[in-house]
């Protein structure tokens, strides 16, 4: 199992050789659209390097963050009374990070070829009747003003997948309501093997209604000065509120939530 000081060792060599892997690994792809995107993760990863020092603090909104609220109550009520999150993202994790955005940007761009004014992608949402905010991925607009939400999630492994992920659907039915998209559909990118998955879904009223419980329970707790209940996931490590969460301070070392993190990390590393 690697730990963080390992990655601080072995990212510079990574990155010095990053060109050469990525080039071989997408030459031998057969989609040729897919090629491309080598070129636009080199270059973000390039840029990236330049940016200064990855601890950083971002003001929350007052607002629940789709992918929050379906993954931890307590860190999307944190984001809702405006807690500053302060991340400390690993060189392993940035980079896991990085690609995936790189990846989306190359996505996004593709759509923005295909569709033209008609993909507005990363629209920003921002709705004060549900107090959701945050950002879809690509909404495609069709004449008649038929609105179709696009979410893209990068993947290790797409191995076996016959459905999209339930907290993605959760995320991604939020985003159909503000945006009024009847359909949806999210787009898999599997890093391993390059292959696109695309499960296209309709709006679900029930899953959107247990989304708005999950609200109002937050809004109960913290109207009495309360938080809501903490739910841990494999990706606590990385959460900017964990030196806040007594799951997190206290019960660390015994769950290993960061070994988890670590396993699934080393997944990648033949990517
Ligand atoms: S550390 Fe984990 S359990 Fe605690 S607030 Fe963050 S995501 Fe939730």
């Amino acid at each position: 199992m690697q730990d963080d000081a390992t990655y601080e060792r072995v990212l510079p060599k990574f990155l010095e050789t990053a060109p050469d892997r990525i080039e071989r690994l997408l030459a031998a792809s057969k989609r040729e659209k897919l090629r491309s995107i080598s070129s636009e993760i080199l270059k973000y990863l390039n840029d990236k390097n330049d940016e200064p020092d990855p601890d950083s603090i971002t003001r929350s909104d007052g607002f629940y963050h789709p992918s929050e609220l379906c993954d931890c109550l307590l860190k999307a009520a944190h984001r809702r009374i405006k807690t500053p999150f302060i991340y400390r993202k690993a060189p392993k994790g940035r980079l896991r990070v990085d690609i995936g955005t790189a990846c989306h940007q190359f996505l996004q761009g593709y759509m923005r070829d295909m569709y033209g004014d008609g993909a507005l992608v990363e629209k920003k949402v921002w709705d004060e009747t549900i107090l959701i905010s945050g950002h879809a991925d690509t909404v495609l607009v069709f004449e008649g003003d038929v609105r179709i939400l696009v979410e893209i999630k990068t993947k290790d492994s797409t191995d076996g997948m016959r459905r999209p992920l339930p907290m993605h659907v959760k995320q991604a039915t939020m985003y159909q309501y503000t945006e009024n998209c009847a359909l949806g559909t999210i787009l898999y990118l599997d890093l391993t093997s390059r292959a696109m998955l695309d499960f296209p879904f309709l709006f679900d009223c029930k899953i959107f209604e247990e989304m708005m419980d999950r609200i109002a329970l937050s809004e109960a707790c913290i109207s009495r000065g309360d938080m809501p209940p903490a739910e841990p996931t494999a990706f606590c490590s990385d959460c900017g509120v964990n030196h806040l969460c007594d799951y997190w301070q206290l019960d660390r070392g015994r769950v290993r939530p960061l070994s988890v993190m670590n396993a699934l990390a080393s997944r990648s590393d033949d990517t």
